[in-house]
């Protein structure tokens, strides 16, 4: 995988642009941020509500979403994907110009054709592997966030450097900005998010049930499976020097326990599951029914996210809150 960094980076190519800042959420103001300490003219477009007016606070020119895309040269898409598109058809289309900029910091529209672009503007991504407060933080620590990077539309032939600006105009460039495309960034990101966190989430939650059945304390079983941190220790380790590295951090019995089951642990059948999760991510299967879901008023959503919040885990969570002192 081509990888660039600060030198492959001219933030020339952003003299004399003014890059408006779509949203000023958890990307939007890291970004935003970033951008601004780096030299770049920056401007915001939210709709009015509190994020507008911490865009005030923080001292970014700020109008409306169609005012911003009306002004600047650089369009950052910086909205939660399901209302992009709404947002793209009402006010960013309208106030396209040849040589505008449409920057996404996720595939996840252009991909699943819920935005069309016109011909005569760039299309690009830079999509950190960082939350919003993660991009901001390092790159005041000096650090940056990794970010995949690709040009789906290059229309003015300068697409890519302004890519690589803009990675660099956030920071990504000091860590890393990994060449990939709007397919591959949306494809992986969505198999993380619909298997293999479910599966995670699953052996969690179905641990929890067996063990506490099985007469274990509930406080204890979370302990174990994530709630002492210890988990986002060895997540960590598995980053800095590796997954089958890091294992030299844990006992001997551990090793051998975590090595000899790994291969017997996941049904026989899971390469289906993954084949058909990526199918159903590919086909746009996953898409439509989100699309629909939202069409809806998010029914199932809410009703996921209610049989979640009141699972009886929530409760052992607040009592060990209370066990707990840091
Ligand atoms: P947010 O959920 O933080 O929302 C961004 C902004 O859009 C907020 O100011 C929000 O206002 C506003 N907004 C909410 N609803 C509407 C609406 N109906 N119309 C117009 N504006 C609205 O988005 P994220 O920063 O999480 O995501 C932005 C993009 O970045 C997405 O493409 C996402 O996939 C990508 N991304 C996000 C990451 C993350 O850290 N969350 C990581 C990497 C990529 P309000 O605050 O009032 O809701």
């Amino acid at each position: 995988m081509k990888v660039y960094y600060d030198k492959d980076a001219d933030l020339e190519m952003l003299k004399g642009r003014t890059v408006a800042i779509l949203g000023y959420g958890n990307q939007g103001r890291a970004q935003g941020m970033n951008m601004r300490d780096s030299g770049v003219d920056v401007i915001v477009g939210n709709i009015r509500d509190e994020s507008f007016e911490m865009a005030v606070s923080d001292g970014f020119p700020t109008m409306s979403i169609a005012e911003a895309a009306q002004a600047g040269d650089i369009l950052c898409i910086l909205l939660p994907d399901e209302v992009q598109q709404a947002a793209f058809n009402n006010d960013i289309a309208p106030n396209l110009r040849p040589h505008k900029a449409l920057d996404f910091a996720h595939g996840y529209s252009i991909r699943y054709g819920l935005i069309s672009p016109p011909k005569d503007v760039d299309v690009i991504m830079v999509a950190p592997r960082m939350i919003g407060v993660g991009v901001r933080d390092r790159y005041l620590a000096g650090s940056g966030a990794l970010a995949f990077v690709a040009v789906e539309l290059d229309a003015s032939g300068l697409a890519w450097p302004l890519t690589m600006a803009l990675a660099k105009a956030i920071g990504a460039t000091r860590a890393g900005a990994l060449a990939s495309t709007f397919a591959e960034e949306t494809e992986l990101d969505h198999f993380m998010e619909q298997l293999v966190w479910p599966t995670i989430f699953g052996l969690f939650t179905q641990s929890f049930e067996f063990l506490r059945a099985k007469g274990y304390h509930e406080e204890a079983i979370l302990l174990e499976l994530y709630a002492s941190g210890e988990a986002c220790e060895i997540v960590q380790r598995m980053a800095e020097v590796g997954l089958f590295r890091q294992t030299a951090f844990h006992s001997q019995t551990s090793q051998y326990g975590t090595l000899s089951r790994a291969p017997l642990a996941l049904p026989k059948d899971f390469s289906a599951k993954m084949a058909k999760a990526l199918d159903v991510i590919r086909g746009g299967e996953f898409s439509r029914e989100w699309e629909a879901e939202r069409q809806a008023g998010y029914p199932e959503f809410i009703r996921l996210r209610e049989e979640a919040l009141t699972h009886r885990i929530n409760e052992v969570e607040d009592r060990l809150r209370e066990i707990i002192r840091d």
